[in-house]
C-alpha cells in the first residue's frame, strides 16, 4: 500500500517527526539526525514534535529502555513507525532507514553520498535490524579518528578514549599490563613484579602473574579506570605486545597445571574478574588469546564475567578457515575456547602490514571469515586494518565493507564493493571495478598471504601487473579533469606502481617509470600518504623514495 500524500515533494512536506512526551536523549538525538538528513536529501524540513493525537502524517520514533542495538521500522497506513528495542537501537534504526530508504551512504569520514530526491512516497515497508556481533571495532585510522563515521556505520567500539556516547561503548583498552602496573612506577623498587628471563628480571616484558602484589595493584588500577570511564562494558586486562613472558618457578608451575601460557593468563584474569565483580557486577573483563596464549588452556574455565579476545595473528588473510591449510587450526582453537568461555571475541587482521600500499586480495575471504565467526557464536569482532596512516590498498573501500559485514556478514561482498566503487569513483568506476575483480581473482587455493607478506608473494604475477596497468591507465585518463576523482584513482594506481617498481628490477625502464609515477602521487597527496610508522617507510625505502 502506498500513501497518497508524499513524505516530501519539491522541498515541501506535510509530515512531522513525532517523539514521545519527555523522550529520552537517544530518541531526541535520533529525531534530529533524521530531520537533518531528510532536509539535506529533499530540502524539506520535518518538524520534530511531541506526540499528539491530532497529528495526521507522522514518522513516529520510540525506544525501549534496554541497551539493545536492535530495531525495527514499518509502514502503518500513511505513517512510519521506527522503534529501537533499546536506546542505541533507535539511533541505528535512523541510519539504516536513511541508507536503505533514501540511499544515503557514509563512505568515508570525508565522503557522504546524499542523493537529491525530489519526491518520496511511503510504500509498504517492514524491516528489522540486529547486529551480528555485539562488539564491533573497525581498526582503520579513518574510523579511529572519526567516531561520527563509526556511529553512522554502526561501529560501536574503540581502543582509545572517546567522548562519543553513541559511537564507542563496548571495549576499553588493549595490551595494557604496562598501564595497569607500569615499569616507571615499580621496576626500580619491585623488579620481582616483572618477567624473569634467563635468570634476570627484565623491562619491556610481561608481569610476573603469580606475584600476589601484582594482582592487588592490577585490580586497584583497573577499579580506578572503571570509575574514571564508567560507560564501557568490557575493560581490558591483557598481555603486552611481546613474547617475554615470566619464566619464574611459580609461573612455570601454573603454566604446567593449566596446559600452557593461556592457562596462567586466565588463572590471573579470573582472579581480577572475581575482585572486580564485587564492586562492578555489570562490568566484564577482557583479555587476549594472542600468540603464546592463543591456544585454549586445560583444567580451567573463564569466569562468566571474562571475555576472551582470540587473535588470528599467524593466519593467511586471503583465505577463510576451511579452505587453507594454515587456517584450519584457528577454527579448532576457537572451538576449544568456546567450550570454556561464555564470551568469545575475535581480533582479526585484514591488510599486509609490511606494505600497506600493495594490493591485498582478501575481500571475499573477509566475508567468509565473518560468516565462520558468526557460525561459531563469536560475540565480538575487531578488524585490524591500517591504523598507522591513512593510506593503503583500497583503505576507504575495505574500511566501509568491514562495517557492513560486522553488522551482517551474510551480505554479498562483491555487491557491496560494487555499490561503493560506483559511488566513490564515479566516471572511473567501471575500471576500478575491473581492477577490484582482477585483484580478487588472483587468489588461488595454492596462494597464501600472511600479514607480513611482501611484494614477492605469489598472488602477484607479471600478467596481473600488466593487466592492472592497462586498466588503471584508462581510469587515470577518464579522471583527469576532476581533481577529486583523479586523486582517488591515483591512490588505487599507487598499488600497481608500487608492485611494478618493486618486482620488475630486471626491466629497468619500467621499474624507474613506475617508481617515478608513484613518487609523483605521493608528493601530490602527501597528507594521505604521510608516514606514521617504520613499516610504511619500509615500502618506500625499497623504492628509494
Ligand atoms: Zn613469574
Ligand atoms: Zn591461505
Amino acid at each position: 500500500m502506498w500513501s497518497t500524500v508524499p513524505l516530501f515533494n519539491r522541498g515541501e512536506t506535510s509530515y512531522i517527526i513525532s517523539i514521545p512526551f519527555n523522550a529520552k536523549p537517544e530518541i531526541q538525538f535520533a529525531a534530529k539526525e533524521l530531520q537533518h538528513y531528510i532536509l539535506k536529501a529533499s530540502g524539506a524540513l520535518l518538524p520534530i514534535r511531541e506526540q499528539n493525537s491530532s497529528d495526521k502524517y507522522c514518522i513516529f520514533l520510540s525506544a525501549d529502555e534496554s541497551n539493545s542495538e536492535d530495531f525495527q521500522y514499518y509502514s502503518e497506513g500513511q505513517n512510519i513507525r521506527i522503534h529501537g528495542l533499546g536506546g542505541r537501537g533507535i539511533i541505528n534504526a535512523i541510519y539504516d532507514f536513511l541508507e536503505n530508504e533514501l540511499g544515503i551512504h557514509w563512505l568515508t569520514s570525508e565522503t557522504t553520498i546524499i542523493p537529491h530526491i525530489q519526491s518520496y512516497y511511503i510504500s509498504s515497508v517492514e524491516r528489522r535490524g540486529k547486529p551480528a556481533f555485539t562488539t564491533r571495532l573497525n581498526y582503520y585510522l579513518d574510523a579511529i579518528q572519526n567516531p561520527l563515521w563509526c556511529q553512522y556505520n554502526r561501529i560501536n567500539s574503540t581502543n582509545y578514549n572517546s567522548n562519543y556516547p553513541y559511537a564507542h561503548v563496548t571495549w576499553y583498552g588493549m595490551h595494557n599490563f604496562r598501564y595497569l602496573l607500569s615499569e616507571k612506577d615499580y621496576f626500580v623498587s619491585h623488579p620481582e613484579f616483572f618477567s624473569l628471563k634467563e635468570g634476570k628480571r627484565i623491562k619491556s616484558g610481561q608481569l610476573c602473574l603469580t606475584n600476589p602484589d601484582v594482582l592487588k595493584i592490577v585490580v586497584n588500577s583497573l577499579k580506578k579506570i572503571i570509575r574514571g570511564r564508567p560507560t564501557y562494558t568490557i575493560y581490558d586486562v591483557s598481555q603486552n605486545d611481546n613474547n617475554n613472558f615470566c619464566q619464574c618457578d611459580k609461573c612455570t608451575e601454573i603454566i604446567k597445571k593449566y596446559g600452557g601460557h593461556s592457562g596462567l593468563n586466565l588463572w590471573f584474569v579470573n582472579q581480577v574478574a572475581d575482585s572486580i565483580k564485587k564492586t562492578f557486577p555489570d562490568k566484564l573483563i577482557g583479555t587476549f588469546a594472542y600468540r603464546y596464549t592463543r591456544q585454549a588452556p586445560k583444567n580451567i574455565k573463564a569466569r562468566d564475567n571474562v571475555v576472551i579476545r582470540f587473535c588470528t595473528f599467524e593466519s593467511c588473510i586471503i583465505h577463510g578457515f576451511s579452505d587453507c591449510k594454515t587456517n584450519t587450526v584457528f577454527e579448532e582453537d576457537l572451538i576449544q575456547w568456546s567450550k570454556i568461555t561464555q564470551h568469545l571475541e575475535v581480533w582479526d587482521y585484514c591488510v599486509g602490514f609490511n606494505q600497506y600500499i600493495a594490493p591485498c586480495p582478501n575481500f571475499r575471504a573477509l566475508a567468509e571469515r565473518f560468516c565462520t565467526y558468526k557460525r561459531l557464536n563469536i560475540s565480538g569482532l575487531l578488524m585490524e586494518g591500517n591504523y598507522e596512516g591513512p593510506w593503503g590498498d583500497f583503505s576507504e573501500l575495505r574500511q566501509w565493507i568491514i562495517s557492513k559485514l560486522m553488522w551482517n556478514p551474510y551480505q554479498d561482498v562483491d555487491s557491496l564493493a560494487h555499490l561503493f566503487i560506483n559511488a566513490y569513483y564515479s566516471d572511473a568506476a567501471p575500471y576500478i571495478w575491473d581492477f577490484y575483480q582482477l585483484t580478487q581473482n588472483q587468489v588461488q587455493s595454492t596462494t597464501h598471504f600472511p600479514i607480513y607478506a611482501d611484494f614477492k608473494n605469489p598472488v602477484y604475477t607479471d600478467d596481473y601487473i600488466r593487466k592492472s596497468n592497462q586498466i588503471i591507465e584508462r581510469a587515470r585518463l577518464i579522471s583527469q579533469k576532476d581533481s577529486v576523482l583523479s586523486a582517488r584513482v591515483a591512490r588505487v594506481a599507487a598499488q600497481v606502481y608500487y608492485l611494478e617498481a618493486t618486482r620488475h628490477s630486471s626491466i629497468e625502464t619500467s621499474r624507474i617509470n613506475a617508481r617515478n609515477r608513484l613518487s609523483d602521487i605521493i608528493k601530490k597527496d602527501s597528507t594521505y600518504f604521510m608516514e606514521y610508522h617504520k613499516n610504511m617507510t619500509l615500502a618506500f625505502k625499497i623504492l628509494g623514495i
